[in-house]
């Protein structure tokens, strides 16, 4: 029998339409389930420069461009106060430990053409997205939702179970990508998901209008940089990213478990969270919030395995940790490259085993493993990251994690040697850092742990 479709993807986000785009350019027949009618709101609103490479491949750089999203040129970390920390032998540190900042013009990335990426309305950047998909010739089902995949029949056939509104119906397809996000819905129908042992996170964020970015800039012209604000409390930052001229997307992260001991309205949590900071919550008090909080939680989580046969997943259906460096959009947009990539290729070969599908696996399970390590080193000791980032030695290396060019598969010479500092700083209580240790301690390889499958 002829199925529907060579492939279906689960979700019309940034990766699922990545990868139909990819697919449909290549003269495979692939539609698209997507459960939502956009434009939709979604959090992640801040790309790295790893995304440029994605968007021009397949086409649609020209139509990013011409949407009038706020350019990008680089981030910028900030802290309440210097807190006298020991230099420990690190230089650079112009700005103490009160702020860091990169700019993306300090490292040539290969594949990227420009300085600069963007901060997006995701609702605005997804819909793009989806709609290149369907102008390359992918079929896009909206308001369509996926509630399972059946692998038993036919073995070289899938059928992806679809409801739209009262109606259920069954389309067939040689293989299907999830691309459903957090939602993951082939990794908890197949019981892949494992929770990640250490972070638990929690983040509550909302859009304002006319917020003065200037009063918490590094510098007053640098205001269209992404902005984290460390706060005096233990694991937790704020996020302020440009969305228009005068709308900012502001939110806090922290451990869940400090909200759940709050025991207030999630409201009240914020405004709590970003007074810990006097300069911040004068600054955002000066501003309209223009949309209700939103929360995100449990939002990190590994698979067993992300592909087998006849399926693959990506983005986040196949992994999330913490969005502390904005890396999910370039991992969406990057994982579905390399599987669009196997999945060309399996289906010159006519065989869609799991097989297939390795050099994918391999070289997502790579990129994201270094971006772990980076994160669960920022999480330890965030002092480390600050003097790595404006120490010359390490600079352009940290910069190169920074951009998201994570997919050349080397593990890079910084990440190795901040690894090896923070043992040290870890195995020994007399260290000068020793005090600025943070409490999430991821252990290397995490994967050892055998966390529990959710
Ligand atoms: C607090 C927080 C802050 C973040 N900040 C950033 C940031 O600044 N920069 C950044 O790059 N990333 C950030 N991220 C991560 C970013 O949001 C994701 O990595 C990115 O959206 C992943 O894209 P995706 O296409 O894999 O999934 P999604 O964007 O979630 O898209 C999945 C789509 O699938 C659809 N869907 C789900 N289930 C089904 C189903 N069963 N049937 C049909 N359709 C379905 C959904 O409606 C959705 O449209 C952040 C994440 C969090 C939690």
């Amino acid at each position: 029998m002829n199925p529907d479709f060579d492939v279906v993807v689960i979700g019309g986000g940034p990766s699922g339409s990545t990868v139909a785009s990819y697919l449909a350019r290549a003269g495979l027949s692939v539609a698209v389930c997507e459960s939502e009618l956009f434009p939709r709101p979604h959090v992640g609103e801040s790309l790295v420069p790893a995304t440029t490479p994605v968007l021009v491949e397949i086409g649609v750089m020209d139509q990013i461009d011409a949407a009038g999203f706020p350019r990008k040129y680089g981030a910028a970390w900030t802290s309440a106060e210097s807190r006298n920390v020991p230099h420990n032998g690190f230089t650079g540190l112009d700005h103490d430990f009160r702020a860091a900042e990169v700019q993306f013009v300090e490292r040539n990335q290969p594949g990227v053409d420009r300085d600069y990426t963007y901060h997006v309305d995701r609702g605005r950047f997804d819909l793009i997205l989806l709609k290149h998909a369907e102008e390359q010739g992918a079929r896009v089902f909206n308001g369509v939702r996926v509630l399972g995949v059946d692998f038993d029949g036919d073995p070289e056939i899938v059928t992806v179970n679809c409801r739209m509104g009262p109606r259920e119906f069954g389309l067939t397809a040689r293989m299907v990508v999830d691309a459903s996000g957090r939602q993951t819905t082939l990794g908890r129908q197949m019981k892949l998901k494992v929770s990640d042992p250490v972070f638990n996170q929690y983040a509550i964020h909302s859009w304002f209008e006319g917020l003065d970015r200037s009063e918490l800039a590094v510098e007053p012209d640098k205001t269209e940089y992404i902005y984290v604000h460390f706060l005096p409390v233990e694991d937790s930052w704020v996020w302020q990213i440009p969305i228009t001229d005068t709308i900012t997307s502001v939110g806090v992260v922290t451990q869940k478990k400090r909200f759940a001991a709050a025991n207030e309205n999630r409201e009240q949590f914020f405004w709590d969270m970003v007074g810990s900071r006097p300069d911040l919550l004068k600054a955002l008090k000066k501003a309209d919030q223009l949309r209700p909080f939103k929360t995100e939680g449990d939002y990190s989580y590994t698979m067993q395995e992300i592909c087998g046969d006849r399926f693959v997943l990506i983005g986040d259906a196949a992994r999330f940790v913490d969005p502390i460096f904005s890396s999910g959009v370039s991992v969406a947009l990057n994982s579905a490259r390399l599987a669009a990539k196997d999945i060309i290729a399996a289906h010159e070969a006519g065989d869609f085993g799991k097989k297939r599908f390795e050099r994918f696996e391999a070289k997502i399970r790579t990129a994201v493993k270094n971006w772990y390590e980076f994160i669960s080193i920022y999480y330890r000791l965030n002092v480390l990251f600050t003097a790595f980032v404006q120490d010359p030695r390490y600079r352009l290396d940290v910069l190169k994690m920074l951009q998201g060019d994570f997919y050349d598969g080397e593990e890079s010479d910084t990440l190795r040697a901040m690894r090896e500092i923070v043992t040290a700083v870890e195995n020994d209580p007399d260290h000068l850092w020793h005090p600025y240790l943070g409490t999430l301690r991821a252990p290397s390889p995490w994967a050892q742990t055998a966390p529990e499958t959710v």
